[in-house]
């Protein structure tokens, strides 16, 4: 596997591969890999002959008070996991090569990125359709492989490439868990010891309220009534949000008549940790 730090030389090595008619599949991270990110490029592996990861923690996506500056970074450890997972090539650019002088775009996806978490982290999911659309152009990949983990984000990724008739394939891989329900996530190594104990509590609130569902509930403020007091089991848990959206819209329904997304934030002393569940249809 090669690492590459800037633009033309991401170019360079992607328009070699396509020159001999290779496939190619593209990954975007922000780094801290753990077995989560390694689904996703083993998903690119399958769906391409060349697997580029990106690796980039994304100032445009994190708020003012966000964990920009303590977000983990270990380029040596993930580039040996990278290449363990099978990946060609690792495009780790520095800010200024993401976001060279000059750089003046904004990318705004209506509707899907303005409720739920775009609503309460103002400009994140432009920072995200910004970074993903300059990626996509770069690669110019045949599939992108992201996280159903980000729910809202696959929204926007899709709603971005189909917007801008972008001619990518994008793939969702489904959330990749601990053995005890907790979703894998770079942000659970903030956890103490004994938040990492109470972390799953929001996996099985997620899951009592798809039960109940399940069970024959269609009305969404029953099924969140649930969620909101399985949540309440552990006091550690503070219920920072909650939704329950159309899958493809993401915009709030009242009854449970087609496939819905339920996604919540909780916080654990100063870690945000963010979950969803798909059901319904
Ligand atoms: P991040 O490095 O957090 O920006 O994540 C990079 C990609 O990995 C995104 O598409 C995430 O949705 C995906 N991802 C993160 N955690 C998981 C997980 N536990 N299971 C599956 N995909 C994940």
């Amino acid at each position: 596997m090669k690492t590459v730090s800037t633009a033309a030389d991401l170019r360079n090595a992607v328009s070699a591969w396509r020159e001999k008619g290779q496939r190619i599949a593209l990954v975007p991270t922000m780094g801290a890999l753990h077995a989560g990110h390694l689904a996703l490029v083993d998903q690119a592996r399958r769906a391409a002959g060349k697997v580029v990861v990106s690796l980039f923690v994304n100032p445009k996506q994190f708020g003012p008070g966000e964990d920009f500056e303590r977000y983990p970074r270990d380029l040596e450890a993930d580039a040996e996991k990278l290449r363990e997972a099978g990946a060609d090539l690792l495009f780790a650019p520095p800010v200024a090569e993401m976001y060279p002088p000059g750089f003046a775009t904004t990318v705004h996806v209506a509707g899907v990125s303005e409720g739920m978490e775009g609503a309460r982290r103002p400009g994140h999911f432009d920072g995200v359709a910004t970074v993903v659309a300059r990626l996509l152009g770069l690669v110019l990949p045949d599939v992108a492989v992201f996280g159903q983990k980000d729910a809202q984000q696959c929204a926007v990724v899709m709603r971005l490439a189909a917007d801008l008739g972008l001619p990518v394939e994008i793939r969702v891989v489904p959330t990749v868990r601990e053995s005890d329900g907790l979703a894998l996530s770079s942000r659970n190594a903030y956890l103490t010891p004994e938040e990492r104990k109470a972390a799953p509590a929001l996996f099985r609130a997620l899951l009592a309220a798809q039960l109940v569902h399940e069970l024959g509930e269609r009305k969404a403020a029953k099924v969140l009534k649930v969620f909101r007091l399985a949540i309440e089991t552990e006091p550690r848990l503070v219920l920072d949000a909650v939704d329950l959206v159309d899958a493809v819209t993401m915009r709030p329904v009242e009854t449970i008549d087609r496939p819905v997304l339920l996604a919540a934030a909780v916080k654990l002393g100063r870690t945000r940790l963010i979950d969803n569940l798909v059901f319904g249809g």
